[in-house]
């Protein structure tokens, strides 16, 4: 290989590397991730009324900041997926993106071809809370379902599990996910997101506004300023009873995490707790008192690398106990 190429090869690694870095410091800059520093402000407030009505003795900073949550080998695993799929989503996830505006014109078109120029009147207020009450609700029913197949699929569970191999939760496990998993995610919402948009778009005549796009972002911030990074986490913060039918509180991801067979396969919602209140598997916080977290002893031993999490969906003998009772 020539020098020249040596050095385009060396930029494009160099590039790479820059902009994994910047995604991975997006994460505590950018409103629409968990970890904007807002809403870490707005968990820690959440955070210190739970210790406060807790009742416990030791300090509020060593009852958050503890040393095997944050620093114990399974956080070091978070850490690792961290850094992983940020270069993962740059070389493979960030170039799909293009495909969603392009989906979204091409439905647009086929709606025009199909049925002609749109002629109902809608306002714009009633396309924004039409396509923001939709992209909602379609694409958390859309995250429940995939969720339900990864858990109820023995193929799929293998990649579902590294999520689930944390023995410890800290905000940054909701980034422990299988690049696999990653892409499956990623594709599921391009779709989604794609097909709705051109529908609206093709509703409201083209104007699908910013305004729209503003709405879903302030529900958005709702939720992640109520405490979704207190999901993974030990702080159980737990919401009334009735709303629990409506939305997933924190602790009731955490009892999705749970090591006891009696909770696998419960409390699947990504936002809204009502799919797992139609399909038969929610579970409330007021029915759960200790938790433990991971996969069971003999998997966990499995997964005690970041490495194994990595590989170990590849090996054709890692067949999940949890199928081999049933
Ligand atoms: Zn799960
Ligand atoms: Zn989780």
């Amino acid at each position: 290989m020539s020098t020249v190429e040596d050095m385009e090869t060396l930029n494009y690694v160099l590039e790479i590397l820059r902009e994994s870095l910047s995604l991975t410091l997006s994460y505590v800059t950018s409103p629409s991730k968990r970890a904007y520093f807002l809403y870490l402000l707005s968990s820690l407030l959440l955070a210190y009324y739970v210790y406060k009505r807790s009742g416990v003795k030791i300090p509020f900073f060593a009852f958050l900041f503890k040393k095997k949550i944050w620093l114990g080998k399974s956080a070091m695993i978070d850490y690792g997926f961290v850094l992983f799929n940020s270069v993962f989503k740059v070389i493979l996830i960030a170039p799909l993106l293009v495909y969603s505006l392009n989906l979204t014109e091409a439905i647009n078109t086929f709606c025009i071809n199909s049925f002609g120029t749109f002629t109902g009147n809608w306002s714009v207020a009633s396309i924004t809370i039409n396509y923001t009450i939709t992209i909602i609700v379609v694409t958390d029913l859309a995250s429940y379902t995939t969720h339900f197949l990864m858990h109820k699929i023995p193929f799929l569970w293998k990649f579902h599990k590294v999520h689930h191999s944390a023995t410890t939760l800290n905000p940054f496990t909701q980034y422990r996910i299988h690049p696999v998993e990653l892409l499956i995610n990623n594709f599921r919402s391009i779709i989604i997101k794609g097909i709705i948009t051109g529908v609206f778009l093709y509703l409201g005549n083209g104007s699908v506004s910013l305004l729209t796009f503003l709405g879903i972002n302030i529900l958005n911030f709702a939720f992640m300023f109520f405490g979704a990074n207190l999901r993974h986490s030990h702080i159980k913060l737990r919401y009334f009873n009735f709303l629990e039918y409506v939305l997933i509180s924190p602790y009731q991801h955490q009892i999705h995490h749970s090591d006891n067979e009696a909770h696998f396969n419960t409390n699947m919602g990504s936002r809204l707790a009502i799919w797992d209140y139609v399909f038969g598997t929610l579970v409330r916080s007021k029915d759960v008192n200790k938790l433990s977290f991971g996969l069971g002893a003999r998997e966990n031993r499995t997964h005690a690398t970041f490495w194994n999490n990595l590989w170990q969906p590849f090996l054709p003998n890692s067949m999940s106990k949890r199928f081999q009772k049933k």
